[in-house]
This record gives structure tokens, sequence and C-alpha cells, in this order.
């Protein structure tokens, strides 16, 4: 029998000598010199770390990046950070409006972005390497376009031009999956009809390498773990995977171990490998093996092994170290107990 593969959404806590653990986008704790040796050591450290819990398809845990929309989106153009308007963003479900950056200028691409940090984790690993990038559609919908004050949708087109350039340029330099994060595709799900998918497969045209999508329902944090458990409807999924089953995406990552969501609806996703999220981000406890053994056997009934990927439900950057290296453990541990009884 083909064996279930693992592999996680993206992200990794910063050690707290990097950054302040358990909090969003925490300032950098080094400056200079001092904080790229640092960032070097902190992928190295995570590198090893995923490889000796047993992870198959390994990422650099994010540990260059504050946040994975700003870390990247901050080199194509010049934004105000220091006086950020506000938006009506994520469909308003955390608050009516939030602060924005402003974008001042046209976006630019002046080279790739993330190639020198890919290729310090090519060097380091054999291990197929996945990279992320923040989507069209959910970068859209957190800025501010001051500058050309388009629409979100032809601000999305704009930029999944230069999302092209940048993903060619990673997949050429050797990543095994390129990954587009599209949190907001479980949100808007009749602009993903309309447009949104439309301009994320433009993002991925004639990228040589597999090509992700991750749709989640947010990170572990204490606004987003307020919604959800107020949430009552968790049919997103239900409008955005037929589409993508359509589709030139590869792979598609879905929160399938905190959310409220029916296995059922991975079925949809047939001939697609799907990275199934069996390890809850949202809080501090790590998942006994067997636990996420059984959440993997579930989602078996509707994906095949050879198109499973056990994963993690979204990026571990909120928790603590020693909880993500917990989880990474289990993630690995689940997946061989499942694949022992698949024979092999
Ligand atoms: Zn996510």
């Amino acid at each position: 029998m083909p064996s279930i593969r693992t592999t996680i959404a993206g992200s990794l806590p910063k050690p707290e000598w990097l950054a302040e653990p358990l909090v969003l986008r925490a300032p950098w704790r080094l400056e200079g010199d001092a904080l790229a040796v640092g960032q070097d050591d902190a992928v190295s450290l995570w590198l090893a770390a995923q490889e000796e819990a047993g992870i198959d398809i390994v990422t650099d845990g994010e540990q260059r990046r504050r946040h994975y929309i700003w870390g990247f989106v901050e080199h194509l153009g010049q934004f105000d950070f220091d006086n950020q308007g506000s938006k009506r963003s994520r469909g308003q479900r955390y608050s009516t409006e939030t602060a924005a950056p402003r974008m001042l200028s046209d976006l630019q691409w002046d080279g790739p972005v993330l190639l020198e940090a890919l290729r310090f984790a090519r060097a380091r690993t054999d291990r197929p390497i996945k990279v992320t990038l923040p989507g069209p559609m959910t970068v859209a919908d957190s800025i501010l376009d001051t500058a050309g004050g388009r629409s979100d949708a032809d601000f999305a087109a704009d930029y999944a031009a230069i999302l092209n350039l940048e993903a060619r340029a990673l997949a050429e330099a050797g990543a095994d999956v390129v990954q587009i994060d599209e949190p907001c595709f479980n949100i808007y799900t009749e602009a993903v009809r309309d447009w949104g998918l439309e301009v994320l497969e433009r993002a991925f045209a004639g990228v040589a390498a597999k090509r992700a999508v991750h749709i989640c329902y947010g990170y572990g944090t204490e606004t987003v773990l307020n919604w959800k458990n107020a949430n009552r409807d968790w049919s997103h999924y239900d409008a955005t995977l037929p589409l993508i089953a359509g589709s030139t995406i590869d792979q598609v990552s879905v929160e399938c171990a905190a959310s409220g969501v029916d296995p059922g609806i991975l079925g949809a996703l047939e001939g697609k490998d799907v990275l199934v999220g069996v390890i809850d981000v949202g809080n501090e406890e790590v998942e006994r093996a067997t636990v996420v053994a059984e959440r993997i056997r579930h989602a078996l009934d509707h994906v095949p092994a050879e198109h499973l990927i056990a994963c993690t439900d979204c990026g571990m950057v909120p928790r603590s170290r020693g909880s993500a290296l917990g989880k990474l453990r289990a993630l690995a541990a689940g997946a061989a107990l499942v694949n022992r009884e698949l024979g092999n």
C-alpha cells in the first residue's frame, strides 16, 4: 500500500531568543547581522526537528517572517505601517473594521524575495521542501490600495502576476511544493467562484513544482477561537472544494481537526493531494498519536492513502516551542500508526 505522508501548514514558533513567544508578529529580539544569523539558526533548528520527528515534506518554519503576509509583501513596494487605515476585512468576522497598512506605490518585483532563504534550506535537508506565499485574495483583503484605488479583484490580479514570477523562481531553484495561503477562500466563497480561483491559477501558471493552496479558519489566537467557538456554519469548503477539483491546483490544505467540517467533503477533491488537518493549532495540548491516527482514519474514508498527506490545521507560530515540537512528533507518530495498519 502507498504510505500516508506528513507535512505542516507552514509556520512554526520562533525560538525565545529570536522573538517573544506566543505572540503573533512579535518584534525581533536581535538586529542586523545578529538577526540574520539568528534566523539561519532558527531555520536549521526547525529543519532538524521536523526531520527528527519524521515529517516528510518540510518548511523553514517561516522563521524569517514576522507575519505570513507582511514578511513577504513588504518587499513588493512602499507601505505605510505606522499610519494605517481601516478596512472591512475577513468578512467582518472578527471586527467591524480592521487596521490595514496603506500601499503607497505600485507593486514591483525586484527579483525573488525568498530565493536565498530557499537555498539555505535546500543546502540543509534532502527532504522535499515546501515554500509558502500569501494569496492574492487574502493580501487584497488585508491592505488599503492608497496608490491604485483598485477593487480587491483588480488588486489581486496585479499581485498575482508578481506572485507568479516569485513562484516560478522558487520552483526553478528547487522548491518541491509552492503553497499559496488563501484563508479568505473560507470567507468569500462567491468571490472565489467569480474571480478568486482564476486569479490563484494565474499565480501558478508555469510553476514547475507541486501547486498547493492552504485554506483554513485562521490561527489559534483568542479572537479567532472566539469566532470558531460561536460559529455553526462550516459549509465553506462545500462551495470551494468542488471548484478547486476542476483546477490546475495539485494539493489542497484543509482544516479538519478543530473545525466542524464534515470530512465527507474531502471526497470532492478526487485526484488531488489533500493535506488533511489532523493537528489542532488552537491549544497547547499535544494530541496523543492514537487521536491523530483516528483523525487520519476518518479522512481515509474519503481520500486514498497515496493522496492523503497528514498536516496541521494551520501555522503553529502562536504556539509555544515545546507544544509545537510535541505536535510535530504526534503528527508523524499518528501517521506511522496508520501506515503500519496499511501494511507499510
Ligand atoms: Zn491557516
